[in-house]
């Protein structure tokens, strides 16, 4: 399988170089050259099976001949072991053809694990094999950042740099990152936004000599191999409710649009989704991209879902790309200058194209904490802001047909954001069986202005280069 850039550029790599690389050299994604797919008797042949089992059949369609079969299953069996769950990502019924599917099973609490304990194995292998050591580096509206130094830490080849918002994630997201000891793990807490995290990230990719010289790499959601092992759980939702023979459509809390595009994907490869609710807050780009065919840039604004506290959803050039059918030269221009104007104009046939399979909700401040008041009043479960803002867009979702089970992705563990579950239902929410009491251990970062070169030095010092 080989991985073409979305800006048309860079030459074909294979899987491997792909998940390593991050973005293209010319700016662009990475893609599958060709969509693989199953047939229906094979997505059919899921059901029964294991998590892990779902997860190889998957993923070896997009890892090619990168990595052998056995190998291959050896991770995702280890990856998945890590969670307390014995289905991994189990479907819990709410209401009549209502479902939450639970993510948050992993070591930190919310669904970035189901990509990122497989990533660490990931690199594990393939850096050993390689004798390379590589510096991460990952910008984190809250769980990215935990879920990777907990893939990562004590790994002998990778070390990896944490950049979170400064006073934008919760106590408990936080510690997460800054309680790890291991000596390959910094973390560093950025003066701004989410988005200028992000925006850092982005120049230290295009510095060509730092890049070198730290062999910088990024697990964060534009990464092809977290895509791949997040379209996994559709395929395992969606059996387990009837597909094949059924279509199901999903409601995704939404920030980078990575895991909503990771159901585009399964789609691609012959799921039959009936429709993807792209789920919002008050950070509504996608939703209004969706509604009027202008994705354009508006102010962060500070939620209590910050995980989707974003205004610039990196993985929805991937989604462009398909739309105007893989021409990376419109890409290229489309993006170029959305960075430099910050907005863009979908074609006609492109929206079209997005709006067959997508729709967008934004969800006000207001109905999230209504929506975990109801949610519990109504079905006993506790639920996080972000699985809320799903709900509550799952409400307002029409479908053609009423037969059609509506599945809303529980991201986050309630656990993960005690304040504003407390403050919506009045209920204290500890953390899980299973879970690590974080509270009590030292904190471990630093704090930097919101300025690439800073960050950059940083992290040649961290990586003694
Ligand atoms: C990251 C995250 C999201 C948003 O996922 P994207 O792939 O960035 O769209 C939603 N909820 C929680 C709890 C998250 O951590």
């Amino acid at each position: 399988m080989r991985y073409v850039s979305t800006r048309g550029e860079s030459p074909s790599i294979g899987f491997l170089d792909a998940v390593l690389a991050g973005l293209a050299p010319d700016g662009g994604l990475y893609v599958p050259e060709a969509w693989p797919a199953f047939t229906p008797e094979e997505i059919a042949a899921f059901a029964g099976k294991t998590y892990a089992q779902v997860a190889a059949a998957v993923l070896g369609k997009f890892v090619g001949e990168d990595i052998p079969a056995e190998d291959l299953a050896q991770m995702c069996d280890e990856a998945y072991a890590s969670f307390t769950h014995a289905a991994v990502t189990p479907l819990k019924q709410l209401a009549a053809n209502r479902y939450l599917l639970e993510l948050f099973h992993g070591p930190t609490l919310a669904f970035k694990d189901v990509a990122m304990q497989l990533l660490g194995r990931l690199y594990d292998y393939v850096l050993s094999r390689q004798s390379r050591t590589m510096t991460i580096i990952c910008a984190t509206s809250g769980d990215t950042g935990g879920a990777a130094v907990e893939a990562f830490r004590g790994r002998s080849n990778a070390r990896i740099v944490a950049l979170f918002p400064e006073g934008r994630i919760s106590e408990v997201q936080r510690r997460f990152m800054t309680t790890a000891q291991d000596a390959n793990v910094s973390c560093v807490s950025v003066q701004g936004s989410f988005d200028d995290c992000q925006a850092i990230v982005k120049q230290a990719f295009q510095d060509d000599q730092f890049r070198h010289a730290v062999d910088l790499s990024g697990v964060n959601s534009i990464n092809w191999a977290r895509i791949a092992a997040q379209s996994v759980y559709y395929f395992t939702a969606a059996v387990s409710l009837g597909a094949p023979d059924r279509e199901v459509a999903f409601v995704v809390p939404t920030g980078n649009f990575g895991d909503a595009y990771a159901a585009f994907v399964a789609r691609q490869m012959g799921l039959p989704i009936a429709k993807v609710v792209a789920a919002t807050n008050s950070n509504d780009i996608l939703a209004r991209a969706f509604e009027d065919g202008r994705y354009a840039r508006g102010a962060v604004a500070a939620t209590q879902s910050p995980a989707m506290d974003i205004q610039v959803a990196s993985n929805f050039e991937r989604l462009y790309f398909e739309a105007v059918r893989r021409d990376g030269v419109e890409t290229g221009r489309a993006f170029r200058g959305f960075n430099t104007t910050g907005s863009l104009d979908i074609p006609p046939s492109a929206l079209a194209m997005m709006r067959e399979l997508f729709a967008g909700a934004s969800v006000s401040e207001a109905d999230t904490a209504k929506t975990m008041l109801s949610t519990l009043n109504e079905t006993g479960e506790v639920v996080d802001p972000h699985t809320a803002v799903g709900l509550a867009a799952a409400a307002r979702v029409r479908l053609e047909s009423p037969t059609t089970p509506i599945v809303v992705l529980s991201t986050a563990h309630p656990a993960k954001f005690p304040e504003a579950v407390l403050a919506a239902t009045a209920v204290v929410q500890g953390v899980p069986r299973g879970a690590p009491d974080l509270s009590a251990k030292p904190e471990r970062f630093d704090r930097l202005p919101a300025d690439a070169a800073a960050v950059k030095a940083h992290v040649r010092a961290f990586a003694g280069k």
